[in-house]
This record gives C-alpha cells, sequence and structure tokens, in this order.
C-alpha cells in the first residue's frame, strides 16, 4: 500500500525575522520530506511551512514601526520565505495565516466546534504573555513575575468577554493519545506533556474582543471578536492537509515543533481536531533548543545570525549538514561558528570532499570503462541506511554514511591504487571504490541535495572526469 505523508514546521511568527535558531526545525523537516519523497513518490508527499501572522505580537510590532500590520507582515513575511529558500527547503506550500483560503478554513473550522457545542461565550480574568501569545498561571511565571521564556516582556493583566474552548473536557482522550506509541517523540517529551494534563487542563478562551485586538480572523459566531491567534494558526496545517487530500485515514501526518510549543500540538491541537472529528496527527515530533556560544540566540543579546550570512559565506550544503549532524534533534546543543567551520574542514572538505576527489581523479586517470549506474532506484542495502529516519534521527542516519565514507578513504589508503600496475587488479580495486561511492552519493540526496546532483554529475558516466572542488578548504 502507498502510504501518503504530511509534514509541517511550526509556522513563525511574521513579528521579525527568522535567524538559525529557526532555521534548524526547517532543515529536519526538509530532510524528512525528501526522503519520503525517495520511498514513496513526489506525488505522496505533502510539506508545508509558513508565518503566523494574526495575533498581539505582530500588531505591536507593526505598531512600533508605524505602518500598517498587514505591511509588516508582508513584509516579514517575503524575508522569511527568502532566509527559508536560501536554506534549500523542499515545501510545497508556503502557508501564510493572512491568506484567503486559510482564512474561511479556520473560521468555518472554528463554527464547527461551536456547533458541536465545545465552543461557549465566557469571561477571563488572568495573565497573559504577549510573546507565547498565550494565557499564563501564576506558577509559570518566574519569581520576578515574569514569563521564563520572555524575560524581557512585561506579563498582561487582561479581563474580558471572550469564547471558550472546552478544552478539559479532552483531558481523558488527551492522556491515552500522550501515552501510545509514536504519537509525542521523542519518548522522553512523554512525562512534560502528561503532567500538564494531570494539573489539570481548563478551558482557554479561544476569541479576543475586537476592541482590544482587531488584527485577526472575524469570528465566525460574533463579529465582535477575532479568533485566538493559536487556534487559527494551528488550523494552518488542516488547511494544506484538506486542501491537498492529506488529511485522510491512509495519510501519515507529522508535525515537527521545539519543545516551546509543544504543548499546543501535543494537547491542544489533537482536542480541537477530535471536536470537529478530523483525523488526529499521527507523530509530533519535539526537538531542543540551539545556543549559539552558550547563550540563548535574541535581539536583545546582539547575537542574531540570519541562516543566508552562513550559507552566503560556508554554502547551503555546509550549513544543513551542520544543522542536520549536530542541531538539537532530542537535546539542547550549543553551536558556535569555530564549531561549523572545525566540521567543515574535517568533514565535508577533507571528508566527503577528498573522497571523492580522490576517486575521481584515480579513475578519470585508469582510462577504464566503469559502465553505466542507476541514482534512482533503492536497493535493500540503500534502504538499511534510512533505517534511523524511523525514529526521525537524521543525526544517526549522517553518521552512519559518514562511517562508509571513511571506510571506504581507509580502502583507498590500504590498496594505494595509483601504484597499482596490474591492470585487471586496478579495474578491480577502483571498480569497488566507484560503486562505493556511487552507493554514497545516491543516499545524500535528503542532506545534501546540491552536493549529491554534483557528485552524481561526475559519477553517472563511464569514464568518469574530475568534478569541481565542492568544499574548498576554509
Ligand atoms: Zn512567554
Amino acid at each position: 500500500m502507498i502510504k501518503k505523508t504530511l509534514i509541517t514546521t511550526a509556522i513563525d511568527y511574521a513579528n521579525d525575522v527568522i535567524h538559525i535558531g529557526h532555521a534548524y526545525e526547517k532543515i529536519l523537516a526538509d530532510a524528512f520530506a525528501r526522503y519520503q519523497r525517495l520511498i514513496n513518490g513526489k506525488e505522496n508527499v505533502g510539506f508545508v511551512t509558513g508565518t503566523d501572522e494574526h495575533g498581539t505580537t505582530n500588531e505591536k510590532a507593526a505598531k512600533k514601526l508605524g505602518i500598517e500590520t498587514q505591511k509588516h507582515v508582508d513584509n516579514i513575511s517575503d524575508q522569511n520565505k527568502k532566509e527559508i529558500d536560501a536554506l534549500d527547503i523542499s515545501y510545497n506550500r508556503f502557508i501564510r495565516t493572512t491568506d484567503e483560503d486559510h482564512k474561511k478554513v479556520a473560521a468555518d473550522f472554528f463554527k464547527k466546534s461551536f456547533d458541536n457545542g465545545d465552543i461557549y461565550k465566557g469571561s477571563y480574568e488572568g495573565l497573559y504573555c504577549e510573546g507565547c501569545e498565550s494565557y499564563k498561571t501564576l506558577t509559570e511565571l518566574n519569581e520576578n513575575g515574569q514569563c521564563t521564556l520572555h524575560t524581557t516582556r512585561e506579563i498582561q493583566k487582561y479581563q474580558e468577554e471572550n469564547y471558550f474552548f472546552r478544552w478539559a473536557k479532552y483531558s481523558d482522550i488527551l492522556k491515552t493519545l500522550v501515552l501510545s506509541e509514536r504519537f509525542v517523540l521523542p519518548d522522553g517529551k512523554k512525562k512534560e506533556m502528561l503532567s500538564f494534563i494531570e494539573n489539570g487542563i481548563q478551558d482557554i478562551p479561544v476569541t479576543r474582543p475586537k476592541y482590544k485586538l482587531p488584527w485577526g480572523i472575524t469570528c465566525p459566531i460574533d463579529d465582535s471578536q477575532v479568533i485566538y491567534v493559536w487556534f487559527d494558526a494551528l488550523i494552518n496545517y488542516f488547511t494544506y492537509g484538506s486542501e491537498n487530500n492529506l488529511w485522510d485515514n491512509e495519510t501519515e501526518i507529522v508535525h515537527f515543533v521545539g519543545k516551546d510549543i509543544a504543548r499546543w500540538h501535543v494537547l491542544l491541537w489533537p482536542a480541537m481536531l477530535a471536536s470537529v472529528g478530523y483525523k488526529l496527527p499521527t507523530t509530533i515530533y519535539v526537538h531542543g533548543f540551539i545556543n549559539l556560544e552558550g547563550e540563548k540566540i535574541s535581539k536583545s543579546k546582539g547575537n542574531v545570525i540570519k541562516p543566508s550570512e552562513l550559507v552566503n559565506k560556508y554554502g547551503v550544503d555546509a550549513v544543513r549538514y551542520y544543522f542536520l549532524r549536530y542541531g538539537p534533534i532530542v537535546e539542547d546543543v550549543d553551536i558556535s561558528v569555530k564549531h561549523l567551520e572545525d566540521v567543515y574542514n574535517g568533514e565535508l572538505a577533507n571528508g566527503l570532499g577528498n573522497t571523492v576527489a580522490r576517486i575521481a581523479k584515480l579513475a578519470q586517470n585508469s582510462g577504464i570503462d566503469f559502465g553505466d549506474f542507476d541514482f534512482a532506484t533503492f536497493s535493500g542495502d540503500d534502504l538499511k541506511m534510512f533505517d534511523q529516519f524511523h525514529d526521525f534521527r537524521v543525526d544517526l542516519v549522517i553518521q552512519n554514511i559518514w562511517k562508509k565514507l571513511s571506510l571506504l578513504d581507509k580502502h583507498i589508503n590500504e590498496n594505494e591504487p595509483w601504484k597499482i600496475k596490474d591492470q585487471d587488479k586496478l579495474k578491480e580495486v577502483l571498480t569497488y571504490e566507484v560503486g562505493e561511492i556511487r552507493n554514497i552519493t545516491k543516499i545524500l540526496g535528503p542532506f545534501l541535495p546540491s552536493t549529491q546532483k554534483k557528485i552524481e554529475a561526475v559519477f553517472n558516466k563511464s569514464f568518469i572526469k574530475v568534478g569541481e572542488n565542492l568544499f574548498p578548504r576554509l
């Protein structure tokens, strides 16, 4: 049976342009999407990313600049898309929550949940962090009364009429889901999610009054309100999925998210879907955070680097490689430009680049006919190299490929083909080595797509000719 897969990243707020802290999730999801396309066909895979454009944060950012909110989010969304394109992210759609189709889908979703009795009118009195765009309890704040994720922002006190979603009603269903296999990964994240449930899930306001926040999707049952930004944003996945035949029982739905927003995806989103009777996500994969030289990446710290800056300096595939192999797949990681450069020199210039160049040169000098090779068909052995994609461990898949690469390098050093005079022996050694580099090249696509094409162009010929230097030493 052919399996369909829908892959999503979280969508970024359009208050400011994304930085390298946001890049990891896109590259991770992209590698998984490219892998799925290889094994299930591109027509069976949908990959969506984009921008989250409603809510207080975006509106305030525009006000601060003295421009219209729409103009501001257009501008940021445009820049974010360029950053994501610089990373060679193969999304099928870059969705914006201000897109007309999404606004309609989100309003219909809200209405359906209301019609099913899960949304009711109430009034909220309590705390709100505009950075998280979320309601807070006192126990969630630090000793200074600040949100632990947004210590430079002031916590707001809200007192307003709005509509509430019957979140608490879904507590038992959510608990069963969290405990089920592969719903939340890695397994270590289950505990935190269970403790949210055990502390008691409260119904949550899912609208804001327009007189306070006019910037949003008008509530379909009361036009004096707009839909709460999280309720609106989560639906973007369904907008894309339902419009592309990817929200049904034949589709595996995989959401990649950072640990800070895991609970919205693991707890609120499935409750919303259950409320309207739609299919629930298959897996929510929760990754850690990136720190830069021991510091949180933020504008106030002045250590913001854009993905495109790294790409311009080191090349897109070097950046992808670094993040995929050393990124926060489970735990937080500390990265640095120095480490990136060491990895570039050690594993890409001396590693992959050097091995490719050595074999190409030996093959060219030999004048041997190495025959054709099919780079598009995958054998059981090839697919075995991808096994750890099952657990989304791209880092381990890459480690295994690089192990294969160093074994090949060892083979060259031990056999010293440049010294072999016997033509039959030389042919035997080089045929093995060319075969191995061809096999490695074949499986590089999900990680280093443009490098893979370049190596393939060198080794897809019967008579091999040396190509360009893939990773010039820094
Ligand atoms: Zn916050």
